[in-house]
C-alpha cells in the first residue's frame, strides 16, 4: 500500500493534459492556443494546472475569468499572455499594468481608465473587445463601436485593439448550428463596422472547445478551449456531431482523478438506518465503508443514495444522504476491503470507469460543474 499522504486528493496527468493538447492544436492548426484556466482550471488546481501547462510549448495564452486568476498564473510563473476574459473593477487598472494582463473590454468608463493610468507611465496596453452576437451577456451592440473608437483614438496607449472577440450561445446543446451560424455572420459584420471606424483588430478569437471541434470557420486568429483540455466534450451532442461528420474518437483523456480512502469500516444489522434524513434502510446485514469526503468537498449532496464510487475495482453504491464532510458506501460484496482502502470518486479502477459526465448525470447538471466546485482545499498531486 502507498504511504498515506491525505485522506482525500486529487492527481492530474500531465500525460492526459498534453495529449488533450495536442488533439486540439491538430483540430485547430497554426492558430494560436489559449487555454482556460479560469474556476481554479475548472476545479483542478489553477497553480498546478499552470505549472504543466508552462512546459508546452503549443500554448501560448492563459484565458482567466477574474483579476485574482490572473495573478495566481504569474506567480506559477506563467510568463506569457494572459488575456482575462471577465470583468475589472474600473479601478483596478494598476494590476492590469503591473501583472500585464490583456482585459476584455466592454465598458468606455474603463477603457478610459486603462486608456489614462497607460498613457500616465508610458505604457502599451492589449485590450480586446468584446462583441455582443446574440448571447446577451457580455459584450458590446453596433451603436457602441463609435463611442469606444472615440476612447481608442483620445490614447497612445491603447492604440487600436489588439483582438475582438465573441462567445457562442447555443453550440454545446444542439446538434443543430443555425444559432452558431447567425452569431458568425453579426461577429463579421461588427468587424465592418469596426474597420470603417478604423478600430480594426489585430486578432480575433470566438472558439471554445465545441467550436473548436466542430468548426473550422469560428477558429479566425485563435482558440480558447477550456472543458476539452481537461479531457471532456462539452456535451453529448457536441460528441455526436463531431462522430456525424466522421470524426476521431478518442480524442480526450480525463486529466483528473478524485480519490479518498475508508476511515472506518463498520457492519449493520437489517433495517439499519443510514446517515441524517434516514433515507436509507437496509434490508439485509450489510457492510459500509466511511469516506471522509462530502458536499463541502465538492460532493454534490444531489448525490445521496444516487451514486457510487469505486473500491477495489467494483461498485459501491454511496447509502443514504452525502453530509458535509462524510458518506457512507455499501461494501456488503465488495471482497477485503480494509481500513484505509483507496476510493475512487471520479476517475478509473481497472476496467471500471466513473467520469465527471456520470457524475453530471446523477445530480442533475453538466461535467463542467461537477469539476469546477470541486474545493480547492482538497490536496492535489501532478502525476505522470
Ligand atoms: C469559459 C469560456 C471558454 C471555454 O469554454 P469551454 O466550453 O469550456 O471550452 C471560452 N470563452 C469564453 C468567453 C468563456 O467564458
Amino acid at each position: 500500500m502507498p504511504p498515506i499522504r491525505k485522506l482525500q486528493w486529487i492527481e492530474l496527468s500531465q500525460k492526459a493534459l498534453h495529449k488533450n493538447i495536442l488533439s486540439l492544436t491538430n483540430l485547430a492548426p497554426n492558430k494560436i492556443f489559449a487555454a482556460c484556466v479560469k474556476s481554479n482550471a475548472y476545479g483542478h488546481g489553477i497553480s498546478e494546472m499552470v505549472t504543466i501547462l508552462k512546459e508546452n510549448r503549443r500554448v501560448n495564452y492563459l484565458t482567466v475569468h477574474s483579476m485574482r486568476e490572473a495573478i495566481k498564473c504569474r506567480r506559477a510563473g506563467w510568463r506569457k499572455q494572459i488575456l482575462l476574459l471577465g470583468p475589472v473593477e474600473l479601478c483596478d487598472t494598476d494590476a492590469i499594468l503591473e501583472f500585464d494582463i490583456e482585459p476584455i473590454v466592454f465598458n468606455t468608463q474603463f477603457l478610459d481608465n486603462i486608456g489614462k493610468q497607460a498613457d500616465k507611465f508610458n505604457r502599451t496596453v492589449k485590450t480586446h473587445i468584446k462583441l455582443e452576437t446574440g448571447t446577451n451577456r457580455q459584450g458590446i451592440t453596433e451603436k457602441d463601436i463609435p463611442k469606444f473608437a472615440k476612447v481608442y483614438k483620445k490614447y497612445k496607449s491603447l492604440g487600436k485593439p489588439y483582438g475582438a472577440s465573441t462567445h457562442f450561445a447555443n453550440i454545446e446543446d444542439t446538434t443543430n448550428h443555425s444559432y452558431a451560424e447567425y452569431q458568425l455572420e453579426q461577429f463579421k459584420k461588427l468587424l465592418k463596422v469596426m474597420a470603417a471606424h478604423d478600430i480594426a483588430p489585430k486578432i480575433k478569437h470566438t472558439a471554445s472547445s465545441a467550436a473548436t471541434i466542430l468548426f473550422g470557420k469560428t477558429h479566425f486568429d485563435m482558440v480558447r478551449p477550456g472543458i476539452s483540455l481537461y479531457g471532456y466534450w462539452p456535451s453529448k451532442e457536441t460528441y455526436l456531431s463531431h462522430k456525424l461528420e466522421g470524426g476521431k474518437n478518442n480524442l480526450f483523456k480525463p486529466v483528473l482523478t478524485w480519490k479518498s480512502r475508508i476511515t472506518q469500516l463498520k457492519k449493520l444489522e437489517p433495517d439499519s438506518f443510514i446517515s441524517y434524513g434516514c433515507t436509507y434502510q437496509t434490508t439485509a446485514k450489510s457492510k459500509i465503508g466511511i469516506i471522509p469526503v462530502g458536499y463541502y468537498d465538492g460532493y454534490d449532496r444531489a448525490l445521496s443514495n444516487k451514486a457510487y464510487v469505486l473500491i477495489n475495482g467494483k461498485r459501491a453504491p454511496i447509502r443514504g444522504r452525502v453530509c458535509m464532510n462524510l458518506m457512507m458506501a455499501d461494501i456488503s460484496d465488495i471482497p477485503k476491503v480494509k481500513l484505509e482502502n483507496e476510493v475512487t470518486l471520479i476517475g478509473k479502477e481497472n476496467k471500471e470507469e466513473l467520469s465527471a459526465n456520470r457524475i453530471a448525470e446523477w445530480a442533475d447538471t453538466i461535467n463542467y460543474e461537477i469539476l469546477a466546485r470541486l474545493s480547492g482545499e482538497i490536496y492535489r498531486e501532478i502525476v505522470l
